[in-house]
């Protein structure tokens, strides 16, 4: 979509960390992290919101979800553990509409969110 940052980032257009990718999704680092590892997995079709998903995005979100727990693999923390976080519109602190699928870890984290 034009003038999505994600879709930008995901065609290559801009430069991001790029920690994953295949051919429906990509993962990088978030630009302000809030843990030590802190990365963004995303689709590379352009869904803005929860709320727009579809019967046809749900193969989209478990490959998020794969990607997520193949990177936490990969940096050593799955077995410690860490979080994922899907944020949603304003009164879920959403700031970017694409999808995306924070993946938090290398420290423990407290509960609730803020
Ligand atoms: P959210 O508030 O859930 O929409 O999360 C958006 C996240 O995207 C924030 O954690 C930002 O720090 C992050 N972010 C925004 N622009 C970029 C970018 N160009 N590269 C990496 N992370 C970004």
């Amino acid at each position: 979509m034009e003038d999505c940052i994600f879709c930008k980032i995901a065609a290559g257009e801009i430069p991001a960390d790029k920690v994953y990718e295949d051919d429906h999704v990509v993962a990088f680092r978030d630009l302000n992290p809030q843990a030590p590892t802190h990365v963004l997995v995303i689709p590379k079709r352009h869904i803005a919101t929860l709320n727009d998903l579809t019967a046809d995005d749900e193969a989209e979100v478990g490959r998020m979800v794969g990607a997520a727990s193949t990177i936490a693999a990969d940096a050593g923390f799955a077995e410690a553990g860490y979080r994922t976080v899907m944020n949603c519109n304003a009164d879920g602190g959403q700031t970017v509409f694409h999808i995306h699928l924070h993946l938090l870890g290398g420290r423990a984290m407290a509960w609730p969110p803020g």
